[in-house]
């Protein structure tokens, strides 16, 4: 790519093609004045203030050097003085060694580096579990088994860090930087008040809101409400989020942000009025109401709104599910055992062929569940499992689903590239 070219990742190369449907890869844009958008994925935002710059967010490693061409052959040959962290997820933050490097070949200050203090304890934990997140979020998103995500993130601490909120100025522009737990415990949405533009990081990606995350730790829905109704009341004119495109337009930004918040509270409500009731999870799960997701950031293609309720129920109430039989279990794979032996495997796949030409998908994985478990060898039940998931992760607009839908497809094959015994 040369510096003329502008950045556009419209083809989204070397990304899995999910992945690319799902986020939003295109040309920069001068959103207002002196206030680029660099549509890289994660995206990054470029605040151009008398001589200076402050950016937020750095997308992931492999995309900053485009974003910093992209800033240097169309917009600015100003310094970086200060980059932003939204939170440290490690698509948002990556690239901050490349920035540091880029500022010392220019023979500018290396910026400051700010974000929330709980930054760091992120960072401190991916090390720790490195290798568990990049497994995990091979599953996650369906990456290839030599992904290494976490093991090998570029994680670069913050060096001003705050608490609740910060005030910044750079090139004489005031940036208000304010702490929201939501996606995580570390998130930061920015306001520039002389623009009116916000950054929202992940607190707006143009999807339902990823709070409930399966695979990942706690996120926080009542907190994540909280944010975006204070992000409405100053009115912002461009909201710039972490994925996908940027928004204008003062009415169209309330409704998004207002709907969204509405999403959130009205899950995290009734799923508290339901455990004061004294109600155990499923029966949560079983009762609750959605809200309409009727508005185009509001459809669950990445995380599942039921996912968002075990969040909450999760954040609030132990592991406990209400039935004693679990709380010292049998390792499952043992249960399983006794009831194929008890059922049978043939009578029980056959039970589950019938409710999968019913089309009862959920129900036929739960008693191919037994015989996958219970009698490991048999290449019947993998083969009904593999086609079952198949055919779920097809239909699923969930991503977080849809990646253990397909890892169960993918361990069912390699099952049955087994030698049979
Ligand atoms: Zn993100």
């Amino acid at each position: 790519m040369t510096t003329q070219e502008r950045l556009d990742f419209s083809s989204a190369r070397g990304l899995p093609e999910e992945q690319a449907a799902f986020f939003h890869l295109g040309p920069s844009k001068l959103v207002a004045e002196d206030t680029v958008f660099f549509a890289a994925m994660a995206n990054v935002s470029a605040f151009v203030c008398q001589g200076r710059i402050l950016l937020v967010d750095t997308s992931l490693e492999r995309f900053t050097p485009q974003v910093l061409n992209d800033l240097r052959a169309h917009y600015s040959q100003a310094p970086i003085e200060a980059l932003v962290y939204t939170h440290g997820h490690v698509d948002h933050v990556t690239g901050a060694e490349a920035i540091i490097a880029h500022a010392r070949q220019r023979g500018d200050a290396r910026p400051r580096i700010i974000g929330h203090r709980d930054v760091a304890p992120r960072f401190d934990r991916y090390r720790l579990l490195a290798r568990q997140n990049d497994h995990i979020n091979r599953i996650q998103f369906n990456l290839p088994p030599d992904a290494r995500p976490f093991s090998e993130a570029k994680l670069t601490y913050p060096d001003t860090t705050y608490d609740g909120a910060l005030s910044t100025t750079v090139g004489g522009e005031l940036f208000e930087l304010h702490h929201c737990r939501g996606e995580t415990d570390d998130e930061t949405w920015v306001w520039c008040p002389g623009r009116r533009v916000l950054c929202t990081g992940d607190t707006f990606v143009w999807c339902s809101p990823n709070a409930g995350n399966p695979y990942k730790v706690q996120r926080y829905a009542r907190d994540w409400a909280d944010g975006l109704e204070q992000m409405a009341a100053l009115k912002p004119l461009h909201l710039l989020p972490g994925h996908g495109p940027a928004l204008s337009g003062e009415e169209r930004i309330q409704e998004a942000l207002l709907t969204t918040a509405h999403f959130l509270r009205s899950i995290h409500d009734q799923v508290v009025e339901k455990m004061n009731e004294g109600k155990w999870l499923e029966d949560i799960l079983r009762e609750i109401q959605y809200p309409p997701a009727d508005k185009p950031w509001l459809q669950p293609i990445y995380d599942h709104p039921e996912f968002v309720a075990r969040n909450v129920y999760r954040l609030y109430g132990g592991w406990y599910d209400g039935d004693p039989a679990h709380i010292l279990p049998a390792h499952s794979a043992d249960i399983a055992a006794v009831l194929v032996s008890v059922a049978g495997a043939a009578n029980l796949l056959a039970r589950a062929r019938k409710l999968r030409d019913d089309a009862d998908l959920q129900m036929a994985c739960h008693i191919t569940d037994f015989v996958r478990k219970g009698d490991p060898a048999n290449r019947e039940a993998w083969q009904l499992w593999r086609d079952l998931f198949t055919a779920r992760a097809a239909a699923e607009p969930s991503l977080m689903a849809r990646g253990a839908f397909l890892a169960a497809v993918r361990e069912a094959e390699e099952r049955l590239q087994e030698p049979a015994t």
